[in-house]
């Protein structure tokens, strides 16, 4: 009998999260995984006493489903995504909806719209952020795909969201297509630029001001109450200060060495596809890359110098005010180049994408979640079409009032030989952005010296010309 209000299939950690969440706000779900024993496990552990309900096959899990049918996948993303929908189609009727919840490339999405959309089913490609706790607590949901399926399955998707401010749902429709899985990945991309922004501030702190972790836990604390008020701020003071079995700091015993899945890498090879300069994105995946290769650093710091003789002159208390205004400088760079990707990612495939709603999505629940991503909010909804961050006058205010603070840290940085690959890379796009007049006049110049490939004169726009630059021939 159909009795269950959607499926989930995934009872890894993310899936049997999701699933306790829509249980908890009163919504009858159907268990159903691949290796099905992990159905009857997850029964009989987590979801004891609950009204969650299983099933022992597709067609069985099918059958216990209300019409339209929602099924939401959380399974590896890549082939396993395609397998199940495969099994799903024949079983399934027009209008009802697969809803694939993973970390799924936004191109394979736009691609599982065009093909189910032809098989008259509905497709949802949703980004789920915020990790365990988040998909069981209230996760940061961006759905994106076909927009018909979206009165059928809002109410299950805004009951279970972060709430923010008066109970605002970190939730809405993204867009078309990919759109929902393109925000999510520029969502981790920006992860990873706040990430490594935290660090390079942990390492001017360690190196140049010489603090030890228990001051830095203080720093990072006493910044949490300022515009830096955000998760990662608040988990970095954490860390800090947590100490080993044998009661000394953990964190200088970690190796430095950083993983990664993908999701950065993906958003900086799309930024390069697009032509849209999110260089602190690229920076930060880079630093991870430089990282990694431990082995080879240990090696080269026994005969590559840096700077001699440097030490830190200056009033410690001033320069760390500096940190936190370089720190919040370059997270204006990096949100205000993530913003540019969605826009032009909108130019590129037609999807209308609310920037507001975006900023509140990421406002809770996920692992971005900030007070900032509240002001970014209040920028578009002063002007829903806000060319960039940087041309809204809070924010403008807001770079310039830490610009001669970020420039001293970063040419501080340099003269103590701390790499600082997304401080330095957001002021040089601070200074790029705010150029009228950049050096590729010569750039135009040499392309057509060698290659013919014609300039644009200033007095004529629209106009190309060669010019025999050599006067030979
Ligand atoms: P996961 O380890 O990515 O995937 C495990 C699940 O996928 C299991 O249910 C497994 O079934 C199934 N699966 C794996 N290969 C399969 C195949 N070839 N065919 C059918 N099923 C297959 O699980 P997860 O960490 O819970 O993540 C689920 C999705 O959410 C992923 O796309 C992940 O990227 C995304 N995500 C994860 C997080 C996180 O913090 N973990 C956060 C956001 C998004 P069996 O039990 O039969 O092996």
């Amino acid at each position: 009998m159909a009795q269950a209000d959607i499926a989930l299939i995934g009872l890894a950690v993310m899936g049997q999260n999701l699933i306790l969440n829509m249980n908890d706000h009163g919504f009858v779900v159907c268990a159903y995984n691949r290796t099905v024993s992990k159905v009857h496990d997850f029964l009989q552990n987590e979801a004891k006493g609950t009204k969650v309900i299983g099933a022992q096959s597709l067609e069985d899990m099918v059958s216990k489903l209300k019409k339209p049918r929602r099924i939401v996948l959380l399974v590896k993303a890549g082939q396993a995504v395609d397998d199940f929908i495969d099994k799903l189609v024949p079983l399934l009727s027009p209008g009802d909806i697969i809803i694939d919840g993973g970390n799924s490339e936004y191109r394979d999405t736009t691609r599982r719209c065009k093909s189910l959309k032809e098989k008259n089913l509905l497709f949802v490609g949703s980004g789920v952020s915020g990790g365990e706790d988040g998909a069981r607590y209230g996760p940061s949901l961006m759905p994106g795909g076909h927009k018909e399926a979206w009165p059928h399955i809002k109410e299950i998707f805004q009951s279970i969201a972060a709430k923010v401010g008066t109970g605002e749902p970190c939730c809405d429709w993204v867009g078309d297509e990919g759109a929902g899985h393109f925000v999510k990945m520029v969502h981790n991309g920006i992860e990873y630029g706040d990430m490594q922004l935290i660090c390079e501030a942990y390492q001017l702190m360690k190196d140049v001001l010489c603090m030890d972790h228990d001051q830095m836990a203080q720093a990072f604390s006493d910044w949490n109450k300022t515009e830096l008020d955000s998760f990662l701020i608040e988990i970095t003071a954490d860390i800090l200060k947590f100490r080993d079995t044998d009661g000394t700091h953990l964190l200088p015993k970690i190796r430095d060495s950083a993983g990664q899945k993908g999701t950065g890498k993906w958003t900086a090879i799309s930024a390069l596809e697009y032509g849209t300069p999110v260089t602190l994105i690229g920076e930060a995946v880079f630093a991870r890359c430089l990282s990694s290769l431990k082995d080879e650093r240990v090696e080269a710091s026994k005969t590559l110098g840096g700077p001699s003789g440097v030490q830190f002159q200056g009033d410690k208390a001033s320069f760390l005010e500096d940190i936190r205004k370089a720190l919040y400088a370059s997270k204006i760079i990096s949100y205000a180049q993530g913003f540019m990707l969605l826009r032009q990612a909108a130019k590129e495939f037609g999807w209308s994408l609310n920037y507001g709603a975006i900023a509140l999505m990421w406002r809770g629940g996920c692992i971005i979640r900030s007070v900032f991503l509240g002001k970014i909010k209040e920028a578009f909804d002063r002007d829903g079409d806000l060319q960039s961050l940087l041309l809204d006058g809070f924010f403008s205010k807001a770079v310039q009032d830490c610009q001669d603070a970020w420039r001293r840290v970063v040419s501080t940085g340099v003269q103590h030989g701390i790499p600082m690959p997304c401080f330095s890379t957001a002021l040089s796009f601070y200074d790029g952005y705010r150029n009228a007049v950049l050096p590729a006049n010569l750039l135009q110049a040499q392309r057509d010296y060698f290659g013919a490939h014609t300039y644009e004169l200033l007095s004529r726009p629209g106009h190309f010309i060669h010019t025999n630059w050599t006067g030979h021939g």
